[in-house]
């Protein structure tokens, strides 16, 4: 249904409209707390079986995101379809440490700038969509959902595709967003990517990484990669931060998530993240832990940054950090 049609027939007949919106919630505008609320409902409820890679599980899971970033008006999807393959090799289980292909898949969209003269350059941002799967705790199966690793941070680079695209005749560079499968087999989409990019990797200014922003318990986010270009601490130092949030830095570049796998490509690569609690990689990081208000909260913080390297010139240059 057109969106014009929609509002033809809500003029006409409201009760119908009425109606709709029992069956459609997303035909209507919903707050960002309410969509991020619904991907990682979809994404982390036991029907996904904690989105192992490599299992039908993770094929839903990139159906899922793949569908989502489609309605995306100004985003094109890059590769097959928006599709990645990513053939990697991992043990048969736990128990069988024999080493057999397998694959999974990258998601991977770009919005380019509306003016042309700025399509040379790309920011990247990404998150993990996949999980832990099914895995015995005391001798029980159970399903590990990863609502906030990293439903929270898929969920975050969807509505952050969106909000770009819809501001894409302000953006100064090309954004490509990408949702990397395999993280918790050893970063092995982001690898990929990183070592097969879609676009030439040269034009890439800097990649943003979001793994875990679902738990804003103790007001706190931790930056990684600080040391991994030469201007991030007066960048970071000239945020503002009205909600008190309590900032680490890591300078190292070769944290244990995706923002790695660029930065051993030369890239400026930061990572957020609301930190580890209790629940991290166990069956207990369920969706009803999630604190969405801290998940916006974080979101307004970092969003500054994307301002700086999206809808700016602003350059950073490469810094090789140890570790
Ligand atoms: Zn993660």
């Amino acid at each position: 249904m057109q969106p014009d049609s929609l509002f033809y027939s809500a003029m006409k007949k409201p009760i119908i409209i009425l109606l709709l919106g029992l069956f459609s919630p997303q035909l209507f505008a919903q707050s960002l707390q309410e969509r991020y609320r619904r991907h990682i409902e979809y994404l982390a409820s036991d029907d996904m079986q904690g989105r192992a890679a490599a299992t039908r599980y993770d094929t839903l899971s990139v159906a899922y995101i793949l569908a989502e970033l489609a309605t995306i008006d100004g985003l094109t999807l890059l590769g097959d379809g928006g599709m990645q393959v990513v053939p990697y090799r991992a043990r048969v289980s736990r128990e069988d440490t024999t080493r057999v292909p397998k694959t999974t898949f990258n998601v991977v969209g770009l919005i380019e700038a509306g003016d042309p003269q700025y399509r040379n350059r790309t920011l990247i941002m990404g998150a993990h969509y996949d999980h832990l799967g099914v895995r015995p705790v005391e001798g029980v199966p159970q399903i590990f959902n990863g609502a906030d690793d990293n439903a929270s941070g898929t969920a975050f680079i969807i509505e952050s595709a969106r909000d770009l695209a819809q501001q894409r005749d302000k953006l100064k560079a090309n954004v490509i967003v990408i949702l990397f499968g395999g993280e918790e087999a050893g970063l092995v989409g982001s690898r990929h990517y990183a070592n097969n990019p879609l676009r030439p990797i040269e034009e890439v200014k800097a990649m943003l990484n979001f793994d875990m922003l679902g738990r804003m318990t103790a007001n706190g986010i931790t930056v990684r990669g600080v040391g991994s270009a030469k201007e991030a601490f007066e960048l970071y130092g000239g945020l503002k931060n009205p909600d008190k949030i309590d900032l680490i830095f890591e300078m190292r570049g070769n944290g244990p998530t995706d923002y790695a796998s660029f930065y051993r490509v030369g890239v400026p690569a930061f990572s957020y993240s609301t930190r580890q609690h209790s629940d991290y990689h166990r069956h207990t990081d369920t969706v009803e832990k999630i604190n969405y208000e801290g998940m916006e909260m974080a979101r307004n913080y970092i969003w500054q940054m994307v301002e700086i390297l999206a809808f700016s010139n602003k350059e950073l240059r490469f810094k090789d950090v140890m570790d």
